[in-house]
């Protein structure tokens, strides 16, 4: 079962520093409020409730980002691709041709 550890929400954390912000992903349904928590791209994170502000001023973590879609196309099987097949207009010719 690897249904909930597919799951991930996003949160503008602080870095190292305090001055720059960053959206990043992490592992869960939601946050609950811990103090800290590693992000999708393994950054240790201090966590604090975000204002509006924090949200619309920090850009997302490319990482973070990345490592998700390399875990949806990994594991995500709900569209295969169809594969065409044009070998088949090769072999009607048993007849008619010379
Ligand atoms: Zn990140």
């Amino acid at each position: 079962m690897e249904t909930t550890e597919r799951q991930h929400y996003w949160l503008p954390v602080p870095d190292r520093t305090g001055f720059k912000w960053h959206r990043h992903a992490f592992r869960g349904k939601y946050w609950d409020g811990r103090a800290s928590d590693t992000s999708v791209c393994g950054k240790p994170c201090a966590m604090a409730k975000p204002s509006e502000l924090d949200w619309f001023q920090s850009p997302t973590c490319p990482d973070c980002t990345e490592l998700l879609i390399a875990e949806q196309s990994d594991t995500g099987s709900t569209e295969q691709p169809r594969t065409a097949s044009p070998e088949q207009s090769d072999t009607g010719s048993a007849e008619g041709e010379q």
